[in-house]
């Protein structure tokens, strides 16, 4: 099968051609149809630190797909050959607290699909059958491949309640921009997304952000007159990363407000605890998803009328995979999909 892997301890990928995976009794394999490149994936290819400590090589990566099932193993029930399935790309022990009180994306001994084993940039992928989840037909191809992200997008947004509430997402990025068509979706009053950059703001404004607010430009504030805003938001979601953004957040939420963490930082830095602690904050780090309740939201919110295909700015044959990791390192696109049924 064709497989886009890290042959050496360097940056850049290649297309190659290796043996069809085999798998075991517990196991499903999956024929590839569409995959989605992931910022972690750009990670990888540019072969950053993070790179270099966590991945072993050579590697076949990605961890965002929808596909079909093409066979199961000996033990596997209720997965049958031919079903469209997208698949939990975090594997958990199954065996620490966490995991067997329902608390299974804190898992401490998760193995990452794409970074600590064999991933999804190929025609085809190997996952435990626990970790397979089968896609409701009404979802697209093209949405399905990225159900990993959106899962991402779904445990932050439905961390705290969001009807009625006003709402800031920092950072446009894909999750980002998913997180505030999920805000609208489900009925938040004003939905304000900051960035740093036009394009990203664009995709934001496209999903039905209230204001897109370039921050090197505008002070968020400025805009609250208009909004009808009085004391500050009430719910923000952290999608950037950066302490310029956090420190931002603080400052324009009201007292008691709450905030759900995803966006990873690249180095520790300095908060301005006393605000948190004088302003009565709520803080939550959100890891991966929730398994599978998140899961069950995505697919029930996207067959409610969830619409993201605003946020899908590229569509690509497998072969064409520098041109998607262009686009993704380029910092502007959103959802980029390769199709690994054609080339
Ligand atoms: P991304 O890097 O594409 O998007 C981040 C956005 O933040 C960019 O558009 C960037 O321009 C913007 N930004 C930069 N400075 C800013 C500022 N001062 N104010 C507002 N925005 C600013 O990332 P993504 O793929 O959309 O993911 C979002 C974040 O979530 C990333 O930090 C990513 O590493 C993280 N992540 C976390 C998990 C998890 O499980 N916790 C999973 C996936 C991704
Ligand atoms: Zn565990």
């Amino acid at each position: 099968m064709k497989a886009l892997r890290k042959l050496r301890a360097a940056a850049g990928l290649d297309l190659v051609e290796i043996e069809t995976p085999d798998y075991g009794p517990h196991d499903v394999l999956i024929r590839v149809k569409r995959s989605a490149i992931c910022g972690t994936d750009v990670h990888i290819y540019n072969w950053d630190d993070w790179a270099a400590r966590t991945l072993p090589v050579p590697l076949t990566i990605g961890h965002e797909f929808v596909g079909t099932v093409a066979a199961v193993g000996a033990e596997v029930e209720g997965l049958t050959p031919g079903q469209r399935v997208s698949a939990e790309g975090h594997i958990t022990c199954g065996r620490c607290r966490n995991c067997r009180t329902g608390r299974a994306h804190i898992c401490a001994a998760t193995i990452g699909l794409g970074v600590q084993r064999p991933g999804c940039f190929a025609e085809y992928v190997v996952l435990p059958a626990r970790n397979v989840f089968p896609v409701p037909e009404s979802i697209p191809d093209r949405i399905a491949a990225f159900l990993d992200p959106l899962g991402n997008a779904v445990h932050t947004a439905l961390s705290f309640e969001l009807a009625g509430e006003d709402v800031l997402i920092t950072g446009a990025g894909p999750i980002g921009v998913m997180a505030a068509a999920i805000a609208r979706h489900v009925g938040a009053r004003r939905v304000v997304v900051t960035d740093v950059n036009d394009a990203r703001l664009e995709l934001a404004r496209r999903v039905g952000a209230d204001r897109a607010i370039n921050v090197t430009r505008e002070e968020p504030a400025s805009a609250f007159p208009d909004l009808g805003i009085h004391e500050g938001f009430d719910v923000v979601l952290e999608m950037s990363g950066k302490p310029r953004a956090i420190a931002q957040a603080l400052d324009l939420v009201r007292p008691g407000a709450r905030l759900a963490l995803l966006g990873i930082a690249s180095a520790p830095f300095e908060l301005p605890w006393n605000t948190i602690v004088f302003k009565g904050l709520w803080l939550k780090g959100i890891y991966g998803r929730e398994v599978f309740e998140t899961w069950y939201k995505m697919t029930a919110l996207l067959e409610s009328g969830l619409d993201l295909t605003p946020v899908i700015t590229h569509e690509l044959p497998y072969t064409a995979y520098e041109e998607g990791f262009a686009a993704m390192r380029s910092g502007t696109s959103g959802k980029v999909i390769l199709n690994w049924e054609e080339s």
